[in-house]
């Protein structure tokens, strides 16, 4: 059945035998058009005339406008029309992969690469007014978000041709063209987190060929939001095991004891190809036969066994097949259900060390093993031969064996990656590699970047694996999740590549300190992981730690480059927190609340500051009340590099900071606590967007500035303007304020805070070191801060 989701109606009434468009200038077109303005446009709800009405001026204007800036003469409007059967006429895209691909890719149309500056600015253009669209209605017409969207899937394609390796796609920069793939990909049934998953990673090309896979496990996903799954979570004393094509069968039941004994060796427990009769499971340690087949599945889909190492007889012959197809003889198969020891009471204690010692394996048994076989439930149904390589990428990397903890290092550690489909296991290093030798693969950019977080993570023989191994992950880890949370210290152990032992005192730790015993672990540590802004462990010492980076879709590290990391990124941990170099700005003392500032630290330098605190679900203001207990604190913001170096390239981007608590200082080292992540703006134009704030902290500024003379003349007051004054809304403090000057805003700051009084307005406001806090209503709103030495040590907690 076709899919009308993607069928883009072709609208115009024109007569015109070539097509709608007057293939004239492109960026003037709507003024040659009778009854509209640019206004109509940018401000569609003004607008007199329907959405039908844009729609056709958009398509005529952005679509077949754009084309014809592209191809000129190469291309003809009318092959960009289709009908169909039912008779009616539809805008197609299919043509314009072998144009774009011709005029801007081969060589043949030298002329076309002087022309893209040009057509640049036309794509823009014409991506703008979509998002402005999109930005001006609540309420889309269907017809006009396809058209919209028509225009979108042309302005990445024609920029992608222009310049293959960009990292700014049009409909990236107004991703609200997404709205019709994510309405379809409700309704059919995709899970909500699954679909801001692929959003996120895809490209709208990509994207667009992924929302037409049939949604994995549909009906599932009732009770799932945009960050979290809860489909094929294994409920502990609920798991229900399957057999495969079989009603019932027995099982076959490996020794415990056995499987210790080859643990104890110093080898892996196997599944011996060459079974018997018996309800015994024969085994072979990796000692006796080194090449294996490691399988990789999820739990959910019924292979596992909480209770015992056994397996049914059909699943262990469906593998055996399975097995064979990939070589002859088969070789054995490494399977966790069989493989890690369970917990059993006869042997506990020697089970539980088998179990950490299998654990500590689990790098190399991935790593080792000859192939890591795939099996999800919902490829295992597909015909890969009925698939392109870009199709078959797209369901590997959208199925849900990429939404689990324990596979996410089952498939970057491989040598060797299959993925089984109906037909066969498919290698999907080489389907990738032959689908990026394709001419159209340049259309498709995202898809390499989803790829190579499946399969590649660092080299491992990189000085700073360790270091900036927390990084990597996280991403790739945002979508995952695990039955078991205290797994997660587990998996991140084999990440890390951390050694067989230390990753046996990881899984031998208590479950809710696993964490913290995994931090500990870790040879070295980057000061770049305070910068996270997600949840953190509670922990005294370990204040300081991401709690988790499972299931936080909008969770993330604050950039960090590629290169090598420097050496001032090193950090010590030790029983009272972690120690490390780092530049900031001191602010002052706390005592007001705080959730959005402005920092000073010169004439012209100013930052905006936004406290943040993340639940998981999204970002809220953070807001720090003091009350009596609140220790007399000073308060510091911590930024990576410094500030003025940071923020000394144009664009004034957001940066994630950190801001602190300054406890205490021993021998030049500042003992501070973690208090939230803050999100600091440089600002220009202050004065005219916080003009309150600013003039009176401007008059604060310059009462302190003159000379402190109690008996001084009222008249050489008077250059300070009215407007100032009455900021202070109380005119006859104002007056005090400027005969007294310094001395006045000195006493003001001295005395204690009041619940009522003269000054309520600005009670709290201090002063340290000369340097001024407003405090507005109880919240600081400006502090005057000194820059922190790049070699200031601190010790956080
Ligand atoms: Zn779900
Ligand atoms: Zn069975």
């Amino acid at each position: 059945m076709p899919n009308r989701c993607f069928e883009i109606p072709f609208l115009s009434s024109s007569d015109s035998s070539d097509g709608p468009y007057d293939n004239q200038i492109f960026s003037t077109y709507i003024d040659r058009k009778p009854s509209w303005t640019v206004d109509d446009i940018l401000s569609p709800k003004q607008s007199s005339h329907s959405q039908t009405a844009l729609a056709d001026t958009i398509q005529t204007w952005l679509f077949f406008g754009l084309i014809h800036e592209a191809f000129g003469h190469h291309a003809r409007q009318r092959d960009f029309i289709d009908v169909d059967p039912s008779g009616q006429a539809l805008v197609t895209t299919a043509p314009l992969w072998r144009l774009c691909y011709d005029t801007f890719l081969s060589s043949a149309h030298p002329e076309a690469s002087s022309r893209s500056h040009e057509l640049e600015k036309s794509i823009a253009l014409a991506a703008e007014f979509v998002g402005r669209i999109h930005l001006g209605l609540q309420d889309i017409d269907e017809e006009l978000e396809k058209v919209l969207f028509s225009v979108m899937i042309l302005c990445d394609a024609l920029q992608l041709s222009i310049n293959p390796s960009t990292s700014v796609l049009p409909s990236r920069q107004w991703p609200l063209s997404d709205v019709l793939l994510e309405n379809h990909m409700r309704l059919v049934g995709w899970c909500p987190s699954d679909m801001q998953k692929v959003t996120k990673m895809l490209d709208l090309h990509s994207l667009t060929l992924a929302s037409k896979i049939p949604p994995r496990d549909p009906g599932s996903h009732d009770r799932c939001d945009s960050v979290r799954c809860y489909a094929n979570d294994v409920v502990s004393g609920e798991y229900l095991r399957k057999h495969h094509n079989c009603n019932g069968c027995e099982e076959f039941v490996a020794d415990p004891v056995e499987i210790c004994d080859i643990l104890d060796d110093g080898h892996l427990p196997l599944i011996d190809p060459s079974q018997g009769n018996g309800p015994k499971l024969r085994l072979k340690s990796t000692g006796e036969a080194p090449k294996y087949i490691a399988i990789s599945h999820v739990w959910s889909d019924g292979l596992g066994n909480p209770h015992r190492n056994a397996i049914y007889r059909c699943q262990l012959s469906r593998l055996q097949d399975l097995a064979c197809c990939l070589s002859q003889p088969a070789l054995p198969l490494w399977l966790d259900t069989i493989s890690c020891p369970r917990d059993y009471e006869h042997i506990r204690e020697r089970a539980r060390k088998a179990y950490g010692q299998a654990i500590a394996f689990m790098r190399r048994t991935y790593r080792d093993a000859e192939t890591v076989l795939v099996l999800d439930h919902s490829l295992l149904d597909v015909d890969s031969k009925n698939l392109t390589h870009l199709g078959i990428l797209l369901r590997f990397v959208t199925c849900g064996w990429t939404r689990r903890l324990w596979t996410y290092q089952e498939g970057i550690l491989a040598r060797k990656l299959l993925v089984q489909f109906a037909d066969r296991a498919v290698d999907i290093d080489e389907v990738y590699s032959r689908w990026q030798d394709s001419s159209k693969a340049i259309f498709y950019p995202s898809i390499r970047g989803a790829y190579k977080e499946l399969r590649i993570l660092l080299d491992s023989g990189d000085d700073d694996y360790t270091e900036k191994i927390l990084h990597r992950v996280s991403r790739p880890l945002q979508f995952r999740k695990t039955s078991v949370a205290s797994d997660e210290a587990l998996c991140l152990s084999t990440l890390a590549n951390l050694s067989p032992e230390r990753v046996k005192r990881v899984s031998e730790s208590e479950k809710n300190k696993r964490m913290e015993t995994f931090y500990s672990n870790l040879p070295t540590i980057s000061k770049q992981i305070i910068f996270w802004h997600g949840d953190r462990l509670q922990q005294i010492g370990f204040r300081w730690a991401p709690a988790s980076f499972l299931n936080n879709s909008n969770l993330y590290f604050r950039d960090w480059d590629h290169g090598p990391s420097a050496e001032c990124n090193k950090a010590m941990l030790s029983c009272s927190g972690l120690s490390f170099d780092c530049p900031g700005i001191l602010l002052g003392k706390l005592s007001g609340g705080i959730q959005s500032f402005l920092v000073t630290t010169g004439p012209d330098t100013w930052y905006h500051v936004s406290c943040r605190q993340f639940d998981g679900q999204e970002g809220v203001p953070f807001r720090i009340v003091p009350d009596h207990n609140m220790p007399d604190i000073s308060l510091a913001l911590l930024n990576p590099t410094s500030f003025q170096e940071d923020f000394s390239t144009p664009g004034f981007e957001t940066r994630v900071s950190l801001i602190v608590a300054i406890v205490a200082e021993e021998d030049g080292t500042l003992i501070a606590q973690t208090l939230c992540p803050a999100f600091v703006f440089r600002k220009v134009g202050i004065g005219a967007e916080l003009p309150l704030v600013m003039k009176t902290y401007q008059f604060f500024r310059k009462c302190l500035q003159d000379p402190d003379t109690p008996e001084r003349d009222c008249d050489s007051d008077s250059e300070l303007d009215v407007e100032n004054a009455s900021l202070l809304e109380d005119e006859s403090l104002v007056g005090q304020y400027q005969a007294r000057g310094r001395a006045a805003v000195l006493e003001h700051v001295q005395r204690p805070v009041s619940a009522q009084g003269e000054n309520l307005l600005w009670a709290g406001t201090t002063m340290l070191n000369g340097r001024l806090s407003l405090v507005r209503e109880g919240m600081h709103s400006i502090f005057e801060g000194s820059e922190i030495a790049s070699r200031q040590r601190w010790c956080l907690d």
